[in-house]
Formats: C-alpha cells, structure tokens, sequence
C-alpha cells in the first residue's frame, strides 16, 4: 500500500445530515462518544426504520393475507409493497422472484434444503473459501443428505478468490457453487459477474450470498444472472428478523419447500396437499410483518440517498482506515490485494503485532470503540490466512472521518498498553 496522503476533514462531504438520523450513534459511553465500527455485523437503523415498525404496530397491527377487515388489508397492501419495492431494488424480473425469510442464513438454508431432491450423489458443490458458515453448514448438510461432493474454491496468497483454480474446478462440471459476493470477514469483493458468466458456461446453479454487499453495491440480479441472491435486512439499514431470498423463477418454483403449513397451501386434505403459487409456497406461516414493513423504509431510506456520493465517500474512509492503520505500525492487513487492483468493501481485517485480537477488541471498547473480533463465522477462511481470529473495523453511511481518527487514537493507546 502507499504512504498516507494525510487527509483533512474538508476531504470528505458533509454527511452529518444521514449520520443523525441514526439515534443509537448520538449516545457516549463513559467520556466517549460512541465509535460505531461493526456494521458488518449489524447496521444501525435510521430513524425512519424504527417509526414505520412503530406505526404499524400502533395503526395497522392484522395479520397478512388472512382477514376481511381493513386492518389486516392495510397490513398486507404494504407488506406486499416492499415485495415490489425489493423486487425493484435488486433488479429482480418478477414480484415473486422475491422471498421473505428470516435472514441471510435461514435463505441458504431454504435453497439447500429445496433443492435436496435435484442432488444426486457425487454431484460437486464448490464454495468459495472465504465463505460466511451460512454459505458452508447448509451445503454440508445437503451433501450429508444426498451423497453430493463439496469442494472449496482456493483463494491466491492475497486472499483473493483464486480465478486460474475456479477454472480447473469448473471443468468437474459442478452442479452448484455457492459465493460471496463481498466476504464479510476481509471486505474482499468477487468479481461476481464474470464468476456467474463462467459457472453457467459450465452449466453450474449459482447462489450468492450479498450480506455484505447490499449496504454498499447497486444489486442488479438479472444482470449478474445468478440463480439465488440472499441477504439480510439488519445489515442495510434494516431490522433484524427479516431477509430476502431471490430466485429466478424457475429455480425457485421447483424448490421444495423446507417449511410447509398455513399461508404456503392451495388446497389441504388428509388425503393430499397442493402447494400454492410463489411466493406464498415459500412463506409457510405468519411472516415478520413489521420487519418487512421496517425493511421496505430502510430501501426506502437507502433510495432516497446521493448513492454514488456515498459509495465514493465509503471507499475514500476505506482508504483512509487502511492507511492510517499501516502508518500506527505493527499492524498487519488481511485481505488487501498485492497489486491494489481491488479495493476492499464494508471491513477491514487485521492484527496487532502478536496481540490476542479479543484482548485488542476489549480495550477498545473501554474506550467506546466498537469493533469485532474473532473468526467471524469464516474459520476455513481463517484456517488459510492461518490465524485464530483477527479484527475487524467496518464503516456504514453513517461513518464519518472523526470515526476513524478516534479508532486510530484509541488503537495507538491499546499499543502503548500491550506492546
Ligand atoms: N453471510 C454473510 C456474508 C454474513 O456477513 C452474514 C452475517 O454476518 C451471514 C451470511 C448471516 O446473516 P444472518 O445472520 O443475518 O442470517
């Protein structure tokens, strides 16, 4: 990396308007004011999120799809609409290529489950080696389930997806590869459109999982031409409880169904069941109605924001974190591509010297830093970089310059402490 340019406030644009409506960052812990590092765990929610949750459990509280009374109309019309809202703003074809889950995890889990009857033993499934356990557990228990084969895609020294070993293994003829679109432990970004390109020329599914990528990229699921892109609400914006399947309505349509009961049926008998129609054949049961209501205010929220001025101003903090990162010292990078060809997104990793990553996480948070330490749900990622853990900082829209300087103050006082 190159020596820091050293940057003043005026570099970055006036965001201070986006950063306060987000109450949770107003707040100081002890005589600090709160340094919010781990979006990457969870987002914080804009006001915005949390008053459309409160008025539909003030005004609107009905169940969905059920009732003849207006509340419950009131209900479904705007649970409905953020099905289209998400269906636009992921660029998805049709309304009903849209499923609401619980989260990232509960929507590879329905793809793995669903396609259980599609696997035949000594299928191969590849997964990319940086994977979050969300994109690993549910293939393994697939694999347990049908005899299929799983084989993880290498990364290169730098922690990149390793593209020369991706081409070998497509020859293998896979039947399913399951990426990150961002990982979440390094902030490492797949170059997502030319992976799906070469798995499909293979005649490869593909499932990618965009957790951390949502908050930051413009998703255009009919351009990247993947068959599965999950996420999850809480890491945009959103609430926890709520995520999103997409699936290409083909694919979608012929998964079987891992929850089955009310609200997924057309007709039930003791004889026999006939499902219904998508979505609702995927949304067995009450869905999380003010979690999806809260989701379509945080895209709401997102849309209503200079996008490209954010991500410039996101990727200008992520410059601006690693460099003043490198020149604190003893500090080591994961992550970062040898010849800068790629930037990173959301996080960034690293160690102190040979300090615990805990004990460096605990320091910090003495001093109302929050960051997040440990294996990040990514231990063969972590077993390749051969470590334990490391740290990790991730900045959101709300994350400001002054952020960073007082992460950077309270890390140069964790040295001084531990070295
Ligand atoms: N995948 C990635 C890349 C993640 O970052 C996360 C959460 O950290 C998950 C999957 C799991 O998401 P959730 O816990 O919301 O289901």
């Amino acid at each position: 990396m190159k020596p820091n340019p050293s940057l003043s406030s005026a570099d970055f644009y006036d965001h201070q308007a986006i950063r306060d409506q987000f109450p949770t960052l107003k707040q100081t812990i002890g005589d600090h004011p709160l340094c919010y590092l781990d979006t990457a765990a969870t987002s914080q929610k804009p006001q915005a999120v949390i008053d459309a949750m409160t008025e539909y459990y003030q005004l609107n509280n009905a169940n969905v799809h059920r009732a003849a009374h207006q509340l419950s109309t009131r209900a479904t019309q705007q649970y409905e609409a953020v099905r289209q809202q998400v269906a636009h703003f992921i660029h998805a074809k049709h309304q009903q290529e849209v499923i609401f889950t619980h989260g990232t995890t509960e929507s590879i889990n329905m793809v793995a489950y669903g396609l259980t009857a599609q696997v035949q033993p000594n299928d191969l499934i590849l997964i990319d080696t940086a994977a979050h356990h969300a994109n690993i557990v549910p293939w393994q228990e697939l694999a347990k389930r049908t005899g299929a084969i799983i084989k993880p895609i290498p990364l290169t020294a730098d922690a990149q997806l390793d593209i020369n070993a991706y081409e070998q293994l497509l020859q293998a003829k896979p039947k399913l590869i399951a990426l990150c679109h961002v990982s979440n432990a390094l902030g490492t970004v797949n170059p997502i459109i030319d992976l799906i390109a070469m798995a499909k020329n293979a005649g490869a599914l593909t499932l990618v999982d965009g957790a951390q990528a949502v908050a930051h990229l413009e998703i255009d699921v009919q351009q990247m031409d993947c068959d599965f892109y999950v996420f999850s609400g809480h890491k945009m914006y959103g609430p926890t409880g709520v995520g999103i399947l997409y699936g290409r309505f083909e694919q979608l349509n012929i998964l079987t169904p891992m929850l089955t009961g009310g609200e997924m049926i057309k007709t039930v008998s003791f004889d026999r069941t006939e499902y219904g129609e998508l979505p609702n054949r995927l949304e067995a049961g009450t869905p999380a109605i003010a979690e999806v209501i809260g989701l379509g205010a945080a895209i709401t929220f997102l849309q209503g924001l200079p996008r490209e001025q954010i991500k410039a101003h996101e990727q200008q903090l992520m410059r601006y974190l690693q460099q003043q990162l490198l020149n604190l010292g003893d500090i080591t990078l994961y992550g970062v591509s040898n010849d800068n060809s790629q930037s990173n997104i959301g996080s960034v990793a690293f160690n102190v010297a040979n300090e615990h990553h805990q004990d460096v996480g605990i320091l910090l948070d003495q001093q109302a830093v929050a960051i997040r330490c440990g294996h990040h749900c990514a231990m063969p990622l972590m077993s390749q970089l051969k470590l334990s853990g490391c740290c990790r900082a991730s900045v959101g829209i709300y994350t400001n310059k002054h952020d960073i300087d007082q992460f950077i103050h309270a890390l140069n006082t964790v040295k001084e402490l531990l070295l």
